[in-house]
């Protein structure tokens, strides 16, 4: 203590020393509950602009918990799932095939010129993460691949619980709404306007 010199002129203030502006509640939370490593898809996932619900969804289809066939036949699901094919190609229904290399995801990807990449990528993570070198535009491609897989995920449903085979047509129809949908919820101009390219492209 003998080495320190007080400088009364300046005002006393407290800095977070780990990053961050102010020492808040939650610096302290983020303190307490960062385990060191960042999981590299959450910044595709946990965007504001994403409903909740979607981002659930994305977050389950991410790390392979969806309810698919291969998931429920694991659990022993024999009642509700007697097999873990795909009932659209000869595959077996992981979350995987269905948002990547199923009949529907191909016909969207191909829109996008993403298709060899979707059949080529192990998994989801990589062909979000990968698709960035392809495209020519990479803003807010997070967002219109949430949109994509939210609505292969939908007419997967409706195909498995209602029988009901969406048309290539109406499954890029859908996926544009919603996309549309979601563009609303962006506060800021510059969001909608890195959203209505991919609204234009996944349209014509
Ligand atoms: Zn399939």
């Amino acid at each position: 203590m003998d080495h320190v010199n007080l400088d009364l002129s300046s005002s006393d203030a407290r800095v977070p020393t780990l990053g961050g502006n102010s020492l808040c509640t939650s610096y302290f939370y983020k303190l307490l509950t960062f385990r060191g490593v960042l999981w590299a898809p959450a910044s595709s996932i946990w965007d504001h602009i994403i409903p909740l619900k979607s981002r659930i969804f994305l977050w389950l289809a991410f790390w392979g918990r969806l309810n698919t066939k291969a998931n429920m036949v694991r659990k022993g699901w024999s009642a509700v799932a007697p097999s873990a094919g795909c009932d659209a190609c000869p595959a077996e229904e992981t979350a995987d095939h269905l948002i990547l290399r199923c009949r529907p995801a191909d016909a969207m990807w191909s829109r996008l010129s993403l298709a060899t990449l979707a059949c080529a990528s192990p998994n989801i993570q990589q062909f979000v993460c990968q698709a960035k070198d392809h495209l020519q535009s990479t803003a807010k491609w997070h967002v219109a691949f949430a949109a994509c897989a939210v609505t292969l995920w939908q007419a997967r449903n409706d195909r498995v619980f209602n029988d009901k085979c969406w048309p290539e047509s109406y499954i890029r129809f859908h996926a544009t709404n919603l996309l549309s949908l979601w563009s609303n919820r962006a506060t800021k101009q510059p969001d909608k306007d890195d959203l209505a390219p991919w609204i234009t492209i996944l349209s014509n």
